[in-house]
């Protein structure tokens, strides 16, 4: 089976070949090869190492992800940022005191870590909002929260359009956590009007925080009003994509779980509790064990496959495919916008130009005109004189004769 008869496997370096690290395809291609009695080297051409060469180049550059959180103070934004990557990102943290809550503006924070878990390493950033809500003037809050998802695509606009265009630091955020208290009926007026002011510029994952103050029922309740809520509004949360029909059937039923739990309740800890002899991020209450971990507890364990084992890339390709386009064509619209407004002035003063000429035809018209009269008038003046006094003219007349 000679694909491409003019490729010879002797076109190829010895490095390519040896670099085939797919060797279960390499063997049944070579299987096929000498299966239709065909030399199995001189057939073999190596393009299935292609996802492994894609692969290795991705592990070795890395990945970046960002990830905003977003919602009142104290609804838990750290501690669960902490449960979902095992870190601690907020041990240098001061909790600000109630009169500093009401002077306090909203300050972005964002903090970077590299984890790497067997040989991958992603470049994580955490972009947190503290301050949002705290504020009496909310309203600045969410402006800056909004001006600095459209920062970011500016940034990343500029760096694409300049000359180094392949190392692009990308600070687009990938996926906003939205918290959702767990106190109210749904979804608060400031709610639907930041989640509408954000939901064309980033990918909206709402999550109903604190989850354990809740009773399962209370639970369910409170996340068809939030559904509710969202559908009223017409407000375009993050939508999974759908599951490939070749998939599995356990897969299908992970994908599908994973749909039905939106949005995801969830709890956070920073405390690892003692329960039954195992040690688990949990939190401890004089009638038992709240456990992070545990599906039967809350969706914790859903956000996080979620969020980095399954639709990592998703969230990224829908930021840069749907979101950053969006915001190109915007900035490419208002740019021709302000040079056909540059035009549109340029026109105007070419019509000022002419207006000057006309103006200067239009005098010197009238210029003209009033010459004429005159001339009419002294012509008319002339022959009235002729009139009153015609013995002068003949006179005159005679004189000349
Ligand atoms: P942030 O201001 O949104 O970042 O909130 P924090 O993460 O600082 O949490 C505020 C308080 O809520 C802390 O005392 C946490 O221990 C507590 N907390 C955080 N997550 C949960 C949770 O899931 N359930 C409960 N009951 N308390 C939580």
């Amino acid at each position: 089976r000679r694909m491409f008869p003019g490729l010879k496997p002797s076109t190829l370096s010895g490095s390519y070949r040896k670099d085939f690290r797919n060797r279960d395809k390499i063997d049944r291609i070579k299987e096929e090869a000498v299966t239709n009695g065909e030399d199995e080297e001189d057939e073999f051409i190596g393009f299935a190492s292609l996802p492994e060469q894609v692969h290795r180049k991705a592990v070795r550059r890395g990945f970046d992800f960002s990830l905003m959180v977003l919602g009142d103070s104290g609804l838990g934004k750290s501690t669960l940022i902490n449960s979902l990557f095992l870190t601690d990102l907020y041990k240098d943290r001061e909790i600000p005191d109630t009169a500093d809550l009401v002077e306090r503006t909203l300050t972005t924070v964002k903090k970077q870590i590299e984890i790497e878990e067997k040989g991958v390493k992603v470049r994580l950033t955490i972009v947190d909002t503290p301050g949002y809500n705290d504020a009496v003037n909310a309203e600045d809050s969410w402006k800056r929260v909004v001006s600095y998802v459209d920062q970011q695509f500016q940034l990343y606009y500029q760096a694409e359009s300049g000359l180094n265009r392949k190392n692009i630091n990308d600070t687009r955020i990938h996926c906003c956590l939205y918290f959702i208290s767990p106190y109210g009926h749904g979804l608060k007026p400031l709610d639907i009007l930041v989640m509408k002011k954000l939901h064309h510029k980033v990918n909206i994952v709402p999550l109903i925080a604190k989850s354990d103050v809740l009773t399962p029922k209370e639970v369910k309740r409170l996340k068809t009003k939030v559904l509710e809520d969202i559908k009223e509004n017409d407000i375009n949360i993050y939508t999974f994509p759908e599951c490939d029909s070749d998939e599995d059937e356990e897969f299908k039923e992970q994908d599908k779980a994973l749909k039905e739990a939106v949005p995801f309740a969830v709890i956070g800890s920073n405390t690892v509790v003692e329960a039954g002899g195992k040690k688990i991020r949990g939190r401890m209450y004089p009638w038992g064990i709240v456990e992070v971990d545990n599906p039967k507890h809350c969706d914790f364990i859903k956000l996080r496959q979620m969020l980095i084992s399954t639709h990592m890339q998703d969230l990224k390709d829908i930021t840069s495919e749907i979101h950053y386009e969006n915001y190109r064509a915007e900035s490419l619209l208002s740019s021709e916008v302000s040079k056909s407004n540059r035009e549109r002035t340029k026109l105007k003063r070419d019509s000022i130009a002419n207006l000057d000429k006309a103006l200067e035809t239009e005098q010197l018209l009238q210029e003209k005109e009033a010459e004429i009269q005159r001339m009419q008038e002294m012509l008319a003046k002339m022959q009235a004189q002729l009139q009153n006094n015609p013995n002068s003219q003949n006179g005159r007349l005679g004189n000349v004769r």
